[in-house]
């Protein structure tokens, strides 16, 4: 039996980015005792990040706003691929969220007349992102932790102990979401799996290497992204795809994984900090792009489906940001899949930078003082780390991975995972919400909307058990704790002749290098059949050393350890993202096919569903090349219909069916 600390709490919440503390903050309030896991530091999240601003149709500076403009807004974003009922939710309740943020003691920008201030953001019709300058997430968090340490304070009033009903364990990884009749389950095909019960969840602290587990019914993901799994990324170290793995190995299929957001201006020089995120604000706020030979490209990239609502000429964008009424709205504002590739055409047509990116010019267009006063962060970045002033100078900007739009497949009403009973999912490692695009600024909103349901519902469903909880079995334990501990024991034997040959033991930074290369090289920006083919396969192989890899030293803080163990998070989402987008022969949002280039209304009506394998399932997988990932098309919800009269027919024919309209 494995030596691990143990303790019991009513909902445990993975992730202490926006979803995951507004989840706690919701199970705390229906008096669950409530645990919050985080990887890092507690407050350390990709929402800190977050730069822009939160989307909510306050309607504060342009009272046309309503949930409906947003709504529509959001679902032409996905390109109808949305799950249409998170939509509507997330419109409808991101005003609340964000009200509710401010009487928690978030100070936003305020505008002229001292409501909260919104800003223009890609593919929102109308100013609407409430923001605090160009740190929206700090504030969030901000917010968000202090109303946990309020709820701690009235809990320590009231029994003497602060922790007694919401504890943070903080640099702590959760390797494991523990189920009740694991082995019940083995070798059952994915559609009569029993679904056994969430127990609790199995991780390691980082800086002492303890092992602990942690008993509840009730387990909200709220990991954030998988961005790590890419070469050039904005996102940081914790964002390994460990949520979206977790799902999977606990018997939960994963949604919409061949979307990735490629966000259009990531920095690309100097070399170490290639990848790190220019906030779109520069171009809500007159930024423009341009390429080497000074010309405003994005007039060139308006696509079919968007032409009635962009500027055909530069008078008639740079009207827009005076006089949005009379004007249509400038071309670099379109959604960002659209801008993204733009970038990337006019780079391959030899009209780059000499570092491979386009130009982004905020200098001309604002007094200087007014750029420090709107984008402080960005123009201390590119002072810092490129030596650039950004009020007298462009910026060079290239293409970032970004965000996952797939994610858990999950209940639009309650986060509740499909298939495990007591799993929760809530913000990017969530599918659904943003179908195959997100539009700037609805993360931000979506974690409060829909961490605050899980939260809701997760507490619900524990309380609803009573005392008949779920248990973890020790075998299940103990083989978890095999798992983590794997790279510092002996090497698995070798499957065949070949790996012997190759059978030394791996570094565990080697082969994220090539991890991240292969889905960079491989599945990238625009896709081509035969090389996503060849990206599973090198996948296998990689899949297959992974399973060799070894680490030196002991478990105290030993990131060599930590990076071994996300290593098969990553390894399983990419398979996911690598099927799934060789199995959608057409281009939608975050995935595009140089070989099938045109959008397909008949693709539009399924949501391609990622589910571990029998073998992998029941724990006999090889590990090696094999495949790990099963994939099913599932058709989508038809959308309800006084949803879908929220449009004119012209455009949805578009993106439906005649078949669907005509229902
Ligand atoms: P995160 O905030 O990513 O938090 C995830 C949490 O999970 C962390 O606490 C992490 O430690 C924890 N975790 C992960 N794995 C484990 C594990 N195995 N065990 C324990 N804990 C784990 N969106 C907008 O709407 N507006 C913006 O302006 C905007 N700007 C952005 C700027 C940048 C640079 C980036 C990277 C993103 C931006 N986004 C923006 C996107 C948005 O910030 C993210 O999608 C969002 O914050 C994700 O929130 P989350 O709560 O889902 O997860």
């Amino acid at each position: 039996m494995t030596q691990v600390e143990r303790h019991a709490y009513d909902v445990v919440v993975v992730g202490a980015g926006g979803a995951g503390l507004r989840a706690a903050i919701e199970a705390r309030e229906r008096g669950m005792r409530t645990a919050v896991i985080c990887k890092s530091l507690f407050g350390k999240a990709h929402t800190v990040m977050a730069e822009g601003g939160i989307a909510a149709s306050m309607g504060n500076v342009n009272s046309h706003d309503n949930w409906q403009v947003h709504f529509r807004d959001t679902m032409r974003g996905g390109k109808f691929l949305n799950q249409w009922r998170m939509a509507e939710l997330h419109a409808k309740e991101a005003p609340d969220r964000v009200w509710e943020l401010e009487t928690w003691g978030a100070l936003f920008d305020r505008t002229a007349d001292g409501r909260i201030s919104q800003r223009n953001f890609g593919g929102h019709e109308y100013p609407r992102l409430a923001h605090v300058g160009d740190r929206t997430g700090l504030e969030l968090i901000r917010t968000l932790q202090q109303k946990i340490v309020s709820l701690q304070q009235e809990d320590h009033a009231e029994t003497g102990d602060y922790e007694a009903r919401l504890k943070v364990f903080q640099e702590c990884t959760v390797t494991r979401v523990l189920k009740d009749d694991e082995r019940s389950e083995m070798g059952a095909p994915p559609d009569r799996r029993s679904g056994g019960k969430v127990a609790g969840v199995f991780g390691y602290v980082r800086e002492s290497g303890r092992l602990f587990v942690i008993d509840a019914p009730a387990v909200v993901l709220a990991t954030g992204g998988i961005g790590k799994s890419f070469k050039v990324t904005s996102n940081s170290w914790e964002y390994t795809g460990d949520g979206h793995a977790l799902a999977l190995l606990a018997g939960a299929p994963l949604i919409n994984m061949e979307f990735i957001q490629f966000h259009p201006t990531g920095m690309v020089w100097p070399p170490s900090v290639k990848g790190i995120l220019v906030t779109e604000s520069v171009r809500g706020d007159g930024g423009v792009l341009r390429n080497s030979d000074g010309e405003r490209f994005m007039f060139g990239y308006v696509p079919d489906v968007f032409k009635e609502k962009y500027a055909q000429s530069e008078e008639e964008a740079d009207g827009w940001y005076t006089d949005p009424d009379n004007h249509r709205r400038p071309p670099e504002l379109l959604p960002r899949d659209e801008v993204a590739r733009a970038i990337n055409s006019e780079v391959k047509a030899g009209r780059g930078t000499p570092h491979g990116g386009v130009y982004l010019d905020v200098s001309t267009r604002l007094p200087a003082e007014e750029i420090r006063r709107r984008l402080p962060s960005m123009h201390h970045q590119f002072k810092e780390l490129a030596d650039v002033d950004i009020t007298a100078e462009a910026m060079e900007v290239g293409p970032t991975c970004h965000y996952m739009m797939g994610g858990v497949d999950v209940e639009p009403d309650t986060a509740a995972a499909r298939g495990v009973p007591g799993l929760f999912a809530a913000g990017e490692v969530a599918g659904g919400m943003h179908g195959s695009n997100r539009l700037g600024g609805n993360s931000l909103s979506d974690l409060l909307v829909f961490g605050r349901r899980a939260g809701l519902f997760a507490a619900e469903y524990a309380a609803g058990l009573g005392e008949q909880r779920p248990a973890a079995s020790e075998e299940q334990i103990d083989a978890a704790a095999a798992e983590a501990l794997r790279p510092f024991g002996a090497e698995e034997p070798a499957e065949s002749a070949e790996s012997a040959q190759e059978g030394a033991a791996e570094n565990p930074y080697t082969l994220h290098q090539e991890l991240q290369q292969v889905m960079n090289d491989l599945v990238g920006i625009i896709r081509r059949g035969p090389e996503m083919e060849q990206a599973l396969e090198r996948l296998g192989v990689l899949r297959e050393r992974s399973r060799r890899v070894a680490v030196e030293g002991h478990r105290q803080f030993n990131p060599g350890w930590h990076l071994a163990v996300d290593l098969r998070n990553m390894l399983l989402v990419s398979e996911c993202v690598a099927r799934a987008a060789l199995e959608r022969t057409e281009s939608r949002g975050g995935h595009t096919r140089d070989d099938h280039p045109g959008m397909d209304r008949d693709w539009r009506k399924v949501n391609l569903v990622c589910e571990l394998t029998d073998e992998a399932q029941g724990g006999g997988a090889d590990g090696g090349k094999q495949a790990l990932i099963g994939l099913r098309q599932r058709p989508m919800d038809p959308i309800r219909a006084d949803l879908l009269a929220l449009f004119e027919r012209e455009e949805l024919l578009k993106y439906l069916t005649d078949e669907e309209l005509d229902r």
